[in-house]
């Protein structure tokens, strides 16, 4: 790298001045092809992220997370407690996605699909530019005195701030609790549930918190996935980088004047112009190289090539691109490293696809009551269990029986058999186990039992069933 560089920088954050004070960032608007393409794709995902509670599936909630009630939901599916394996497997695959991800594209997921980016940049950050206007008027209020124009831009933004923070806590409040229960809070009114609405305000609370004062800080501070770059990025990752080789040359950056001739004189085609710095949303300067506060927002790639037009140089100045593929000219390869990522994403994702598969629609559990014993009437013994069936499938499970599968005798139902499970629903009984004495081998058994539903065999399992000592 050049020598010229400015290595100031590393001694601190752009978000703190020298005196420890915050360093508001007021980030010039972006335009571009890269923020186009994130425009659509960011409505496409709010879209999502906002409609999907209320989207149902055979009666079950797209994505439903009710950790109080131990319902989940993803994509439809319905998932439970006993399925924590699934949830386990699920996660350690979004980690492996991530890293690989990370390892071979840096932090496309913090600039294109992060619920804190997109939430920041593609709606509070624009009504903010509707309401205060573009950098240079947003300064401009900071720094005036307190008089009408100002108490009513601040007012007037916290007002819609808040309101769409109040709106995003409903929102997940569909995904915890349920939309069903939201619309019926909502159509009982404050009244009827004045501790959810309390709870509700504090959630508004934080968002606006984050959303109107903290900002970039999520992503420098607390974001632990920001904090992991450091390990995962190596040489050969991609990332929004700026091209050193081109950008210094020989002679280093120097501003743009008019008929002269930069390469004669050495010069790179960055004409210092710190377009790419001002709108920066985190207060970086990428000609620095790679840094822990980028997100990868684009913002300063559209900021260059909007320069470069105008200088009539080629666009891509800043692009995305490797360390080694811009100074050392080496084109994007995939490593030893990312085949074995790649391996071990492909085993876990069909692991999970089989696990999904297979999974049945239902899962009993049955176990003796505890404390009690057999009991022998003749040459009958008697075990006494409780059981419980949920319904882990997207449909009603219709009059259930338990029949004996592996022995001779009887189950006599305490709790009325043949009732039906709605969809993540359980029912739990206690029943009996009788078997004649003469069909026991052992005084510890296993039993095989079937769950019948309308009279087809939907799942079996296995019980203890305990009996007299037999002497032979
Ligand atoms: S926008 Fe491009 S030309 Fe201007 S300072 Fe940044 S890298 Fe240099
Ligand atoms: S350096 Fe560029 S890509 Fe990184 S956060 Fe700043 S504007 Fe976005």
């Amino acid at each position: 790298m050049s020598t010229q560089f400015n290595e100031s920088f590393r001694d601190s954050i752009g978000t703190i001045d020298q005196q420890g004070h915050r360093n508001y960032i007021h980030p010039q608007k972006p335009k571009g092809r890269y923020y186009n393409w994130r425009n659509l794709l960011s409505w496409f995902l709010l879209a999502f992220l906002f409609i999907a509670p209320f989207i149902k599936v055979n009666g079950i909630q797209f994505l439903l997370f009710n950790v109080l009630e131990r319902k989940f939901s993803i994509f439809g599916f319905p998932f439970f407690p006993q399925d924590f394996h699934l949830f386990a497997l699920s996660t350690g695959l979004s980690v492996i996605f991530i890293i690989l991800f990370t390892v071979v594209f840096g932090r496309i997921f913090c600039g294109w699909l992060c619920p804190q980016t997109i939430f920041m940049e593609m709606i509070f950050r624009k009504i903010e530019y509707l309401i205060d206007g573009d950098r240079p008027a947003q300064i401009k209020l900071r720094n005036q005195e307190w008089n009408f124009e100002k108490i009513g831009k601040r007012l007037l933004k916290f007002v819609v701030f808040f309101a769409i923070s109040f709106i995003i806590s409903n929102v997940f409040f569909a995904y915890v609790n349920g939309s069903d229960k939201l619309l019926l809070y909502i159509k009982e009114g404050i009244g009827a549930h004045f501790k959810t609405f309390v709870i509700l305000l504090i959630f508004t609370s934080v968002f606006y918190f984050i959303f109107a004062w903290f900002r970039e800080q999520v992503c420098i501070i607390v974001c632990p996935y920001g904090r992991l770059q450091g390990v995962l990025l190596d040489n050969n990752s991609i990332n929004v980088a700026y091209d050193f080789v081109r950008g210094e040359s020989k002679s280093g950056r120097a501003k743009f004047k008019k008929g002269q001739d930069r390469d004669a004189e050495g010069f790179g085609d960055c004409i210092d112009c710190k377009q790419c710095v001002v709108v920066c949303p985190t207060g970086i300067d990428i000609r620095n190289g790679t840094q822990l506060e980028c997100i990868n927002c684009t913002a300063c790639i559209d900021a260059c090539d909007a320069v470069m037009d105008k200088i009539e140089k080629p666009r891509g100045l800043i692009r995305y691109a490797s360390e080694d593929m811009i100074e050392k000219g080496i084109p994007f390869k995939f490593t030893t490293r990312l085949w074995f990522y790649t391996f071990v994403l492909t085993a876990v994702m069909a692991l999970l696809t089989a696990m999904l598969i297979f999974r049945g629609s239902s899962e009993t559990v049955m176990l003796r009551l505890a404390g009690q014993t057999f009991i022998t009437e003749g040459n009958t013994i008697s075990n006494f269990y409780e059981y419980k069936v949920i319904n882990k499938g997207t449909h009603e499970i219709k009059d259930i029986t338990l029949k004996l599968l592996s022995h001779k005798g009887n189950i006599e139902s305490n709790s009325g058999d043949h009732r039906n499970i709605p969809v993540q629903e359980k029912t739990i009984g206690t029943l009996v186990v009788k078997i004649d004495k003469n069909d026991l081998k052992s005084s510890k058994e296993r039993l095989k039992i079937g769950l019948y539903s309308e009279g087809k065999l939907i799942e079996t399992f296995k019980v203890n069933f305990q009996g007299p000592v037999i002497i032979k």
